[in-house]
C-alpha cells in the first residue's frame, strides 16, 4: 500500500520517513544495506577486541544483535531486504564464534539462537523473527490508527505479539533439537537441552556483569567461555582422561569433574549454597540455623538439616537440606521420554535416608519437623572439569545453576 505521506520534491522511488525506506524494492534494499550493514562492522570489531569476554557478549545480545535491526524488522517487509539480512545473522555468528574462541557446528548455533530461558544465548536469528515483529507491528498500528487498511500478504488475519510468537518459534526449535539428539541416540545431550530450558538455569546469561553490587556477577574470561561450552554441548577436553584423584573417567565434557567426590570443590560448593539459603531465610526474618544441634537426638549417624527454620508452620519447624549433583551424570542420565531428571530429582533418592531420620525426629515426641524429600532439597546442578580447576568448577556451577548458585559460588 503506498504511502499517504511522501516528502516534497523526492521521487517517490526514494521516499523514507522516520527512517522507514518507503519507495522502491532496490531502494529499500540498498537503504537497509547501507544502514544496517555498514555501521556494524566497525561495532563487531570493536567488541571482539573487548578482553572482557563476559561484558562482550552481554553487549552483543543486548545492544547489537537483532535488537540492531529490530527498527527494519518492525517496519520493513523481510522480502525488501532479506540478503542483507542473512548476512546480518553471518556477521554475528562470526563475531560470537571470535568472542567465544570457538567455531559452531549447526545444532550449537540454533542452540545459540534460542532465548536463554530455553537454553540458548539470546541471538536469535533476524531471518526466523522479522516477519513475526512485522506482522505485529502492522496490527499494533492498524489498531492504534483506527483506519480500514488492506492486509498485506504474509501478514495473519489473528494478532500475535510478537514476544509470543518469537517465544513459540523458540520452543518448537529446542523440541526439534531434542528430538534429533534421542533420534541419535545422543541421550546426555538431550537431556543436557531439557535440563537448561529449567527456570533459572541460564541467569548466568542474563546477568548484568556489574560490580555495583560486589564481584557476584563478574566471572573471568576463560571461566565464562568455559560455563559456555559446557551450556552448549561444546567439549572441553580433546579427549577422556582419569580423574587424577579418584580415577574414574572424565568425558570430554568434563562431567564427573562436577561430582568427584574427593575433590573440596563439592564441599566448597555444598556451603556456599548452604550459607546462601540461610542468608535469604535470614534476610526474611525466618531465624534460620545453620546445622542445628541435637535436634534428631545422640544416636551415630544422625545429622541435622542444613538450614533448620524452627517457626515455618504453626507448630511446625522445616529441614533444610542442600545436595550437590550432577542431572548429567551416566546414572543420572534417563532412558525414557520423560520430563529430565534434574538435580532435584536424583537427590530426592540420595537424601531419603535423612529424610527417615529427620522422621524418626517426630516419634521421638519432639518438635515436629516438615521434611518431605522434595521440600527438603535444594540442589546445586553442578558439572565440571578437572577438579584442580577451580575456576572452571564455578564457571560449570554458574553455567547449570544461573546467579543464585553462581552467587554462591563466587562467594566461596
Ligand atoms: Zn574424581
Amino acid at each position: 500500500m503506498p504511502c499517504p505521506i511522501k516528502l516534497e520534491g523526492v521521487p517517490e522511488k526514494d521516499q523514507v520517513k522516520l527512517g522507514v525506506p518507503l519507495g522502491s524494492k532496490d531502494f529499500t534494499c540498498d537503504y537497509v544495506k547501507d544502514d544496517l550493514l555498514t555501521r556494524l562492522k566497525p561495532v563487531l570489531e570493536r567488541l571482539e577486541a573487548f578482553e572482557d569476554t563476559q561484558a562482550a557478549i552481554y553487549l552483543l545480545r543486548v545492544s547489537f544483535s537483532i535488537v540492531r535491526a529490530t527498527h527494519y524488522m518492525r517496519t520493513t517487509p523481510l522480502d525488501q531486504w532479506k540478503e542483507h539480512a542473512v548476512s546480518f545473522d553471518n556477521n554475528l555468528k562470526k563475531s560470537v564464534e571470535n568472542i567465544l574462541a570457538v567455531k559452531m557446528t549447526a545444532p550449537v548455533r540454533k542452540q545459540s539462537s534460542l532465548t536463554p530461558k530455553l537454553g540458548g544465548l539470546g541471538f536469535r536469528r533476524t531471518v526466523d523473527h522479522a516477519n513475526f515483529a512485522y506482522t505485529a507491528s502492522w496490527h499494533e498500528a492498524l489498531s492504534t490508527a483506527q483506519e480500514q487498511w488492506d492486509r498485506p500478504d504474509g501478514v495473519p488475519e489473528e494478532y500475535k505479539p510478537q514476544s509470543v510468537a518469537s517465544f513459540e518459534f523458540d520452543q518448537a526449535v529446542h523440541t526439534e533439537l531434542v528430538l534429533e539428539m534421542e533420534t541419535a541416540g545422543k541421550l546426555r545431550e538431550a537431556q543436557r537441552l531439557q535440563c537448561l530450558a529449567q527456570p533459572h538455569a541460564g541467569g548466568f546469561v542474563t546477568a548484568l556483569p556489574s560490580r555495583h553490587d560486589g564481584h557476584d556477577t563478574i566471572i573471568k574470561p576463560r571461566t565464562f567461555r568455559t560455563a559456555i561450552y559446557y551450556r552448549m554441548g561444546i567439549p572441553i577436553l580433546d579427549q577422556e582422561t582419569s580423574c587424577p584423584l579418584c580415577m574414574q573417567t572424565i568425558n570430554i565434557y568434563g562431567d564427573h569433574a562436577t561430582c568427584c567426590s574427593k575433590s573440596g570443590d563439592l564441599i566448597v560448593r555444598h556451603n556456599a549454597l548452604r550459607n546462601l539459603v540461610e542468608r535469604i531465610a535470614r534476610d526474611g526474618l525466618l531465624s534460620p540455623e545453620l546445622e542445628k544441634k541435637g535436634i534428631l537426638g545422640s544416636a551415630p549417624g544422625r545429622r541435622p538439616g542444613d538450614v533448620t527454620i524452627a517457626q515455618w508452620e504453626e507448630d511446625r519447624a522445616l529441614a533444610l537440606d542442600i545436595a550437590v549433583t550432577s542431572p548429567l551424570n551416566d546414572t543420572n542420565i534417563r532412558t525414557s521420554r520423560s520430563m529430565p531428571r534434574t538435580a532435584s530429582t536424583t537427590s530426592t533418592t540420595r537424601t531419603s535416608r535423612r529424610a527417615r531420620l529427620t522422621s524418626s525426629a517426630q516419634s521421638c515426641g519432639r518438635r515436629s519437623v516438615q521434611s518431605t524429600a522434595r521440600e527438603r532439597t535444594i540442589c546445586a546442578r553442578s558439572c565440571a572439569l578437572p577438579p584442580c580447576a577451580r575456576t572452571t568448577s564455578t564457571a560449570l556451577t554458574a553455567a547449570a545453576c544461573g546467579p543464585a548458585s553462581l552467587a554462591a559460588s563466587s562467594a566461596k
